[in-house]
């Protein structure tokens, strides 16, 4: 992304990038997942999580599960955290001049979007399956250890049985 700001001269894509994820990490995900975490109950005014240690909990614990919009949100904020630097990237790509210099940052935007797809795959295959936050829509806990978890945590297992 810093190369494509030098490239088009225009870092306006770059700050707005920053902003959302700033804002997402701050603030959106505080509100659409952490609230609905088990570690947002915890005592105090600041998260203590193994992901977003020391943010402020800006909202009071919610113990049922996220509602269709909060899910909504998060898939569609993660879908523009992992896809806007590869359009950042090809931009940058669509008004470069010289083959080599082509090659070698395409090569750059392929090793980026490598990185941004192993680190969901990373998410996927090694947290989520073993994450207590429920409510996540990538959450892949197994059922049987979900309702263990459920059994062990009486505040959560009410909420979430008064929607079935
Ligand atoms: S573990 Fe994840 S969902 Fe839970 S509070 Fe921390 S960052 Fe939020």
């Amino acid at each position: 992304m810093y190369l494509a700001g030098l490239i088009t001269g225009s870092w306006r894509l770059q700050l707005l990038y920053v902003a959302f994820v700033v804002l997402f990490f701050t603030v959106l995900e505080i509100r659409v997942l952490c609230r609905h975490c088990p570690f947002y109950s915890r005592g105090g005014s600041f998260l203590r999580c193994y992901a977003n240690h020391g943010l402020p909990k800006l909202w009071s614990f919610q113990p049922r599960p996220a509602n269709i919009w909060e899910k909504a949100t998060l898939v569609l904020s993660f879908l523009l955290m992992g896809g806007t630097p590869i359009l950042i990237e090809l931009n940058g790509l669509a008004i470069l001049h010289g083959p080599v210099s082509r090659q070698i940052y395409t090569g750059l935007t392929y090793a980026s979007a490598l990185a941004i797809v192993g680190f969901f795959t990373l998410l996927s295959v090694h947290f989520c399956p073993r994450c207590v936050n429920f409510s996540c829509p990538f959450n892949r806990t197994p059922r049987e250890l979900r309702q263990k978890y459920l059994d062990r945590n009486p505040v959560m297992r009410e909420a979430w049985a008064s929607l079935d």
